[in-house]
Parts: structure tokens; C-alpha cells; sequence
């Protein structure tokens, strides 16, 4: 086995143990494009090895789903199939682990009619309502990562030929998830540790306001709802087993409230959204909604994301990810989010993490109540830099350094 292919096993189990920590006797979903056919079998096997009670795959393909959009007929896009909501809502019920491959061409929906893209997106909003809480509150296990394909690799690398490029995306996936030949899983222990260490501090201190700063021009206040909490690193699943959501991860993070984020927040990174590359943006925002938009490149994609409903010009994540990560020190734009949110302090715009004790008992009215912002779409959009200074404000009015110099204080 070359050495690569040893590593590759290496990661594949470290996406079942720590990734999803199947449990013996559990099913498994899996969602990957068939060119990474291989990446799938590995981790099925790994699935098998602990115990796995079934492998389900749904098999993706970049250009049967650019196809689709370019012409498929007009009315499918404002229906999902009962198939598709009873796979998801019955495995879902049953607890079973919901395991998500990624590899997209960036560009592979370029130019495809946005409002296909938009009606799509609120169909299976509506559709798998059920499924999607079912996640987003964790009752059942789930993870999201990545491997390399060769559109990826060569939209990320565009100087080196295709095959060093996938070569170079595996040595940078690799090094992000901390798969090292031997120790990932002991590796990937340490640094949810480390996460976990940092959402402490920040529930502890229950901070009322963060205040954020930095020459590139970032200057916000942000109100955090009553009740919040911070997350990162691992969730618990409702069979009480801890997981880790999204390989790699850097971020410690909860929501805004809805109408409490003021001021100027400047990107220090591109955005790549639906295969357009967003470069130089700012957002103006009073009382939580963006009032404000420029970009200095893709504008008017960017103006048509935050208006695909009332939700998506207002806020609904914060995350801190400290400037000394590993993807932050690459320097690497993977053109992926799994990737880039975890290079830099970061917002989101559109649909809220439920962070809020007791949000899974609470009606859609209650949490929109307690400042959860609705929508269908969620956008994270980087805003991280050397020199990002933030200052907790706590609930008696003191004032804390939380982050100086783009990383954590404590
Ligand atoms: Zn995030
Ligand atoms: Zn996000």
C-alpha cells in the first residue's frame, strides 16, 4: 500500500470513530459523488469494522446535477419525493449516522438559473423540515467532510497539473484533519479537547456583547440572546455518544440575536458562492438586518443571496477560529466551506444553530421570540485577520479580552 492509500484509511476510520462514533448495531447513510467511490468503501468498511448494522448509499454526480438544473422540467424544483423525506425521516427516527462526502467542483453550478437553485432550496427546506431539526439539535449522529476530486483539486491549485493538484488537496485535507500515519483519532481527542477548553471559558463568562475590531475595518457590536450557549469540536447525540460534526474543525461558535448585531463587518477572505467568486464585500448592518452591501467583485450575486428571504439579510452565527489554525496558516482558498470557515473568525447570514438551552421543546414562534433568526439559506463569510481584536462585554458590564492578535486570550 503506497503511503497515501495508507493514510487514506487512516482518515476514513477517523470519520466513523470520531466523526460519527457509530455504535455497534446503528445503520448508516452515506452520501458521496461517485467519483469517490473508493473514499465510501473505505469508510463503509471502517462502518462494518465497528459494528455497523447496514450501509445505505445515495450516490451524487456534479454533472447530472448541473444537467438537472440546466433541463430538467420547471416544476420538479418545487418538489421533493415522499422517497427522499421517508429515507431521511426514517433512518433519522431510528438514530441511525448520517455521513456526508464531499468533493463539488466550485464551479460546477455556475450559470444555472439561481431561481431553480432558490425554489430547490425552500422545497427541501419545507420537505425535510423534521430531518434537518432532527440534526441541527443532534438526536441523531452526523459529519460532513471531504475528500479531493480532480475539478476541486485543479479550481484550487490552478498552477500545478491535475494530478499534483489532487495529490496537493489530499496533503492539505489531511494535515487539517490531522491524519498524521498512526495517531489521527488520538490527534483529533487533543484538539477537540482544546475546543472544548474554549467553549467552556465562553459559557462561563456568558458574555452579554462582543465587540469586534480590525484595521481592515471590521467594527461590530454583538448582542448574544439570553440563554445562549457556545458549541464546537463535539456534539452529544440523543443516544448520549459524543460526535464530531464537521472533519476538520476549528470553530467555537453560537448565534446572534436577531435584531442585536450593529455596524461595519468587512470579509478578509473570498466568498465562493453557487461557482461565483465574491471578492472585497462589507455589510452594513443596524438592529441585525444588512443595510448596506458592496463587493467588489460579484455584487449582484451576492445582493441576490442575502434577498432570498427576510431571514437572509439578518445574522445567525458568530464563530471564532483562532488566526494560528492549520488552514489559516496554509494560506490555501479551498473554494469550499467546510474548509474556509475554519480559517478565520467568521459570521453566517440566514438560518440560525438553534443555540439557545431548551431550543428542541421550543415552537418556531418561541425561538424567533428569543432572537433565533429563520431562514433557508445559511452563508459563513470570513472576517477573521492578524490583528482581529474582541472584547466580551458580561452581563454586570466588565469588559474581557476574549481575542487579541486573531486568537484566543485564554
Ligand atoms: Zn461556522
Ligand atoms: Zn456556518
Amino acid at each position: 500500500m503506497t503511503e497515501l492509500a495508507k493514510l487514506k484509511r487512516e482518515y476514513a476510520e477517523l470519520v466513523i470513530k470520531s466523526g460519527l462514533n457509530l455504535q455497534p448495531g446503528q445503520r448508516l447513510s452515506i452520501t458521496c459523488p461517485v467519483v469517490n467511490a473508493d473514499f465510501a468503501r473505505l469508510c463503509a468498511a471502517a462502518a462494518y469494522e465497528a459494528g455497523c448494522k447496514e450501509v445505505l448509499v445515495r450516490w451524487r454526480d456534479d454533472a447530472l446535477t448541473r444537467m438537472k438544473y440546466l433541463r430538467a422540467d420547471d416544476a420538479v424544483f418545487d418538489k421533493v419525493h415522499s422517497w427522499e423525506v421517508d429515507y431521511c425521516d426514517i433512518l433519522s427516527e431510528e438514530g441511525a449516522a448520517f455521513l456526508t462526502i464531499h468533493s463539488e467542483d466550485p464551479e460546477s453550478l455556475r450559470g444555472v438559473d439561481p431561481d431553480r437553485l432558490r425554489r430547490s432550496q425552500i422545497s427541501s427546506g419545507r420537505a425535510l423540515r423534521t430531518f434537518r431539526e432532527r440534526l441541527s439539535t443532534f438526536q441523531c449522529p452526523w459529519c460532513v467532510c471531504a475528500v479531493p476530486s480532480l475539478a476541486w483539486a485543479a479550481a484550487v491549485f490552478p498552477e500545478l497539473s491535475v494530478r499534483e493538484a489532487e495529490e496537493r488537496l489530499w496533503k492539505e485535507i489531511l494535515a487539517a484533519c490531522r491524519v498524521d500515519g498512526g495517531n489521527a483519532v488520538q490527534n483529533w481527542r487533543n484538539h477537540a479537547d482544546e475546543i472544548r477548553r474554549h467553549v467552556r471559558m465562553m459559557n462561563e463568562y456568558n458574555f452579554k456583547l462582543l465587540k469586534y475590531k480590525n484595521a481592515a475595518g471590521t467594527d461590530v457590536t454583538v448582542e448574544l440572546p439570553e440563554g445562549h450557549f457556545w458549541g464546537g469540536g463535539e456534539e452529544r447525540s440523543a443516544a448520549g455518544f459524543t460526535f464530531s460534526p464537521n472533519l476538520p474543525t476549528e470553530e467555537v461558535f453560537t448565534l446572534p440575536h436577531r435584531t442585536g448585531v450593529n455596524g461595519m463587518l468587512v470579509a478578509t477572505r473570498p466568498l465562493s458562492l453557487n461557482g461565483t467568486v465574491i471578492e472585497g464585500f462589507r455589510f452594513t448592518v443596524k438592529d441585525g438586518k444588512i443595510v448596506e452591501v458592496h463587493a467588489d467583485k460579484g455584487e449582484k450575486i451576492l445582493r441576490d443571496a442575502i434577498s432570498v428571504d427576510e431571514g437572509a439579510s439578518y445574522f445567525g452565527e458568530v464563530a471564532l477560529v483562532p488566526y494560528d489554525s492549520p488552514i489559516s496558516q496554509s494560506g490555501v482558498l479551498f473554494l469550499n466551506t467546510l474548509f474556509d470557515e475554519n480559517a478565520s473568525c467568521h459570521f453566517a447570514f440566514g438560518r440560525a444553530y438553534p443555540c439557545i438551552a431548551g431550543a428542541e421543546k421550543m415552537s418556531e414562534e418561541e425561538l424567533k421570540a428569543r432572537g433565533v433568526n429563520m431562514s433557508i439559506t445559511h452563508v459563513d463569510f470570513m472576517i477573521g485577520s492578524a490583528d482581529l481584536e474582541i472584547t466580551g462585554v458580561t452581563q454586570d458590564g466588565r469588559e474581557v479580552p476574549v481575542f487579541r492578535n486573531g486568537n484566543f486570550v485564554f
